[in-house]
């Protein structure tokens, strides 16, 4: 028999596109989520709709000694969803509860490996005030002070997976994602993040027209295409490293770059209104000594390589919702 994967969160962002990838490796997959993805059907063999947050549901859905268990599942979105403190009893409840629920089952199950998918998020803010020289270094997490309970939340469930390194034999891995974007994202309605919803403003945009900016836009930030971070994951789940470790691009962009970049790629000239709005940390950029070093990789498409995919998918999107 072929390889076995469970895929948590396959209704996601980048568990619809992880779903895709293995099963383009061969790999039998099963995806559980609350939903469907809304911008493609699934590729997975056995799509489960349920909740993780039920332990009944996970001992469900863990039912076998899956080759491969990805636990991407969270109750995540934008700066407008994590900054704004509105959400931060559902975000830490819901989160840690299926972690919790997953690293437990897959244990229970015998099952060795579990891939968890944790956040830049959770470097302290006092690294990240200069937006010229964030500190995103791995060891640079402690003493911890991220600036949301989102980041709080990701650093007890890094912490759970690596217990369960040490007193039960596993061998989970953790990753640190830093902005990843790319087609079949969330465009809009609130969860999207900022390529997305840069994207989306451009080209709803006339030309000399006015795109609004939260905060100064001198704030930076570095982004990861979708096909990177699968490739990042993939090699380090089965790796022998545990990590944590960043999976992120470290082309550190000011937002106002960033509308420039998509500008030019829309070939509209755009006047910039800054507004006051969540914006998070100062800096940040990915740290990419690390992975270098214990995978021998890291991401090499330009920033604007995909924006360019981006951007094209996102205007598809708008032409078909207003058809
Ligand atoms: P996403 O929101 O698109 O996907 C997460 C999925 O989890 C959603 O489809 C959601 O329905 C599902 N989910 C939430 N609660 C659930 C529950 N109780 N039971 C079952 N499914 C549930 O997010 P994404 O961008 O695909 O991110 C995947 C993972 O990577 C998340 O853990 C996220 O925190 C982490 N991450 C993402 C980024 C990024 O830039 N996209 C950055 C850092 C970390």
């Amino acid at each position: 028999m072929g390889k076995t994967a469970l895929v948590c969160g396959a209704g996601g962002f980048i568990g619809s596109h992880l779903v895709s990838r293995l099963k383009k490796e061969g790999f039998w997959v099963r995806g559980v989520d609350l939903k469907f993805s809304e911008f493609s059907e699934t590729d997975a063999d056995d799509f489960v709709i349920g909740d993780l947050r039920d332990q009944n549901v996970c001992d469900r859905i863990v039912d076998q000694a899956f080759d491969e268990v990805y636990q991407l599942a969270a109750d995540m979105g934008g700066s407008g969803y994590i900054f704004t403190g509105e959400h931060d009893a559902d975000i830490m409840h819901n989160s840690a509860t299926i972690n919790l629920n997953i690293a437990d089952r897959c244990f229970k199950r015998n099952i060795k490996r579990i891939f968890y998918s944790s956040s830049a998020c959770i470097y302290p803010q006092y690294n990240q005030e200069d937006p010229g020289n964030p500190n995103c270094e791995e060891k640079s997490a402690y003493p911890a002070a991220p600036d949301s309970e989102y980041g709080w939340e990701k650093l007890f469930s890094e912490r759970l997976f690596l217990a369960y390194n040490r007193n039960h034999n596993m061998s989970n891995r953790v990753a640190r994602y830093h902005n990843i974007f790319g087609p079949k994202g969330t465009w809009q309605g609130g969860k999207e993040k900022v390529p997305a919803a840069v994207c989306r403003k451009i080209a709803l945009a006339s030309n000399d027209g006015e795109i609004e900016i939260w905060g100064d836009g001198l704030q930076t930030r570095s982004f990861l295409y979708i096909d990177e971070c699968l490739e990042g994951t993939i090699r380090l789940t089965r790796s022998n490293f545990e990590g944590p470790v960043n999976i992120g691009s470290d082309e550190m962009v000011t937002i106002n770059q960033l509308v420039d970049i998509v500008s030019d790629i829309a070939g509209k000239k755009l006047h910039k209104n800054h507004i006051s709005g969540p914006i998070g940390v100062r800096g940040r950029n990915s740290d990419n000594r690390l992975i270098e070093e214990k995978l021998g990789w890291k991401p090499s498409q330009t920033l604007t390589k995909g924006l360019e995919k981006t951007y094209a998918w996102i205007e598809q999107q708008i032409h078909r919702n207003n058809n």
